[in-house]
């Protein structure tokens, strides 16, 4: 830890500082009005407001257009390796509260970026093994503190490296996907969520492998879709299918994806828990496959829609909201009378109240009178900061269409 005074100082532009005051954890260029030395990624800094008022302690990359990642509101506390050890042992004990004894224990998020004040860094676990995803080149430089306490707190088998196209390109980080420490995970390592045997591929799977966040609205669901025929649109290794065929008791299911290789997992997932009967998946497009069912009157009592991002930046809202009218109008309009769906959206750009307003507007649309019963957004692995709303993502709307 260096001495607050001989640490490169970011000083803020008049009337920038407030966010950060509130906490608020990433510093974008356009905020800094002047950096004293010449910090290099990862370098830790102090921010001050333009009067010169202490605000935070952060790290520093000069290519990443977030500037500086903010960590610890202290003055007289830095950055040291006990620092990220801690937060490690913090994030790791919310997990152990919530999921101990239980099969979630070993399938879960361990590390959800600024929600476990720890902006930059994802971590899964899967059974043994631990994936681990960086956002942030800065805070990428503390890997071995971090993956030290990891193995001490869990002893897993292995760590895998997983990464983001985006990231050299954003941060600078020059990283590829690989092992970190101990065994090569194999191809499919079969997690268990609410009862079902689901087969995860770490490292060829989709971003750390499997879609934790869902799995309390995986269990709702079921508790809608009995003796029913359900549609799962977008259903990478098909977990919400198989909780409408399993726990739920649906009738029959019918599975959709654009990409062949999640169909194969989902196939071996169905038959894996002995429903493939029950489930018949398909290779296409969300948008021509429902404008296909509805041009043919096909029916459905349930449907799940679980895009990815539709809205990648603030500067794409437009187009992504028409996209989700559009798909919503579409599952209206395949739901039988007094059908359910299950909306959801998992852009942050997209605010709850925006999510709304888009269910509203494919109502008016296809002319169904709209309910909502549950109002719904991530589990608890992917817990929410108050301070950096952003962290609340998910969300999850169900709904009677009448
Ligand atoms: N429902 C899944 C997660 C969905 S992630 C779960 O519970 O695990 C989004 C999925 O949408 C991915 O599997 C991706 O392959 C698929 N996808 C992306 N664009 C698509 C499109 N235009 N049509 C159909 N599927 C698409």
């Amino acid at each position: 830890m260096s001495a607050p005074e001989k640490l490169p100082v970011v000083v803020l532009k008049p009337r920038r500082a407030l966010p950060f005051f509130s906490q608020h954890p990433w510093v974008f260029a356009g905020a800094i009005g002047s950096v004293s030395g010449r910090p290099d990624v990862g370098t830790e800094v102090i921010v001050r407001s333009h009067e010169g008022k202490f605000i935070a302690r952060g790290l520093f990359n000069p290519h990443s257009n977030i500037r500086v990642r903010l960590y610890r509101w202290e003055e007289q506390d830095g950055l040291d390796e006990e620092f990220w050890r801690a937060r490690v042992r913090s994030a790791v004990q919310l997990r152990q509260k919530l999921f101990a004894g239980t099969p979630t224990e070993k399938a879960c998020r361990l590390i959800f970026s600024e929600a476990d004040g720890l902006s930059g860094l994802t971590v899964d676990r899967v059974n043994d093994w631990l994936v681990v995803q960086w956002t942030s080149a800065a805070l990428h430089r503390f890997q071995q503190p971090i993956l030290d306490e990891l193995q001490a707190l869990l002893a897993p088998k292995g760590i895998w490296l997983r990464t983001e196209k985006g990231i050299k390109i954003q941060e600078g980080l020059e990283i590829e996907d690989g092992l970190l420490s101990g065994d090569v995970p194999p191809s499919s390592l079969v997690i268990e969520e609410n009862g079902l045997q689901l087969a995860v591929d770490l490292q060829a799977g989709q971003k750390t492998g499997f879609y934790y966040d869902q799995r309390e609205n995986r269990r709702v669901m079921a508790d809608y879709v009995q003796g029913g025929r359900v549609l799962d649109m977008f259903c990478y290794s098909g977990a919400f299918a198989l909780s409408a065929a399993k726990l739920g008791q649906a009738r029959d299911v019918v599975a959709v994806d654009s990409s062949n290789s999640a169909l194969e997992l989902a196939r071996r997932n169905a038959e894996l828990n002995g429903i493939a009967d029950r489930i018949t998946f398909h290779c296409d497009d969300a948008f021509e496959f429902l404008d296909a069912q509805v041009e043919a009157g096909e029916k459905y009592d349930v449907i799940i829609l679980d895009p990815p991002k539709l809205a990648r930046s603030r500067s794409g809202l437009e187009r992504a909201a028409k996209a989700y009218v559009r798909l919503n109008q579409l599952a209206m309009k395949a739901l039988n009378p007094d059908g359910i769906l299950m909306t959801c959206s998992c852009s942050g750009h997209v605010q709850r109240e925006d999510f709304q307003q888009i269910i509203a507007r494919a109502s008016l649309e296809c002319g169904r009178r709209v309910q909502i019963l549950e109002e719904r957004g991530q589990a608890p692995d992917h817990p929410v900061s108050v301070n950096c709303l952003e962290t609340s993502y998910l969300k999850c709307i169900l709904c009677r269409v009448e």
